[in-house]
């Protein structure tokens, strides 16, 4: 069977669609890789950021609903998300936040990683990591951010849990091994050094369960190869828990399961990726639907709110 080599997209919620678009845009320096409708909700936007080219690994998705409420995190849910950025630009990293006016925390060590943590407009916890092997990247075009410091992608995320048995095993069967572990926080790796590829949990019998609404991660999803690889976790995984059948999200394909301690888990194929409706150069730049949404794109782009998409001017090469 092709390993799982580590996450390909987190998905959470937000409220402001605008204040969402500007903070991973402009804060982060992500790319604006695809600008389309919950394909469930279709007069809500769903936005998708990432790397330059949109890679598996590098993708955070949200559903911004002007008026969701502000949710807590808890038990059962994705506490943390955490981007891999060079351990040298940290310093950089520091400066711009103050900069731009957020607010952050020297977390120091963990494990071999230097942590300082952020939250973005609607609260929800981002980590960034420094680490000596952070990988190359494909900087996103239209950001204010030096290529040398940009965001690699992600480093992976925190899963908080009130008892990590289930949650271990299911890890265990997608191929990841744990690798270390801090007092009641465990890290689960898979082979190789894929974005993405580290998922700590941490253990509280005692945590109280969360609330889904802004700021909070609705799931995480983890790259399969392609259609064939898929569906062969997909049968290994329903030995043992409840699989969806695969639905078709336009850019990849998904089956989902809720792992044992209540995170919602999907597996993703890398293939037909962002550049399959739109080219490169102009990702994110307008509305895309899925065919069976096209004859309501008049109304939808009249009902959606307005955007206003910040793009750097180029740097030129000197
Ligand atoms: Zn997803």
């Amino acid at each position: 069977m092709q390993p799982i080599v580590g996450l390909h997209h987190v998905t959470a919620i937000a409220s402001d669609p605008q204040r969402n678009l500007d903070f991973y845009t402009q804060v982060l320096g992500l790319r604006f890789v695809k600008r389309t409708v919950n394909f469930d909700d279709p007069g809500t936007y769903h936005f998708y950021f990432g790397d330059d080219a949109g890679s598996p690994g590098t993708i955070l998705t949200f559903f911004p609903w002007p008026h969701a409420r502000r949710g807590l995190s808890g038990a059962g849910e994705t506490t943390r998300t955490a981007f891999s950025v060079p351990l040298t630009s940290l310093s950089f990293w520091r400066e711009h936040l103050t900069k731009s006016g957020i607010l952050f925390e020297d977390t120091g060590k963990r494990f071999d990683e230097e942590v300082i943590t952020l939250r973005d407009p609607d609260g929800m916890v981002i980590e960034l990591v420094g680490h000596a092997d952070a990988s190359s990247v494909i900087p996103s075009r239209y950001a204010d951010i030096p290529a040398e410091h940009a965001v690699r992608g992600f480093f992976g995320v925190t899963l908080l849990e009130q008892n990590g048995e289930g949650t271990f095993a299911t890890l265990q069967v997608m191929g990841f091994k744990q690798v270390a572990q801090d007092g009641q926080r465990y890290r689960f790796s898979a082979e190789g050094s894929a974005l993405g590829n580290h998922i700590d949990v941490i253990l509280d019998p005692n945590a109280s369960y969360g609330r889904a609404g802004a700021g909070t991660v609705h799931h995480i999803a983890f790259r399969v190869k392609d259609d064939a690889s898929q569906l062969e976790w997909q049968k290994e995984l329903s030995k043992s828990l409840n699989v969806t059948p695969v639905q078709d999200r336009t850019y990849f394909h998904s089956v989902y399961f809720r792992e044992p301690g209540g995170v919602l888990f999907e597996l993703a194929t890398d293939p037909p990726g962002f550049g399959l409706d739109e080219p490169a150069e102009s990702l994110g730049e307008s509305l895309r639907l899925p065919a069976w949404y096209e004859s309501r794109r008049e109304q939808l782009e009249l009902t959606l709110p307005k955007l206003v998409l910040h793009k750097a001017v180029q740097k030129t090469e000197a």
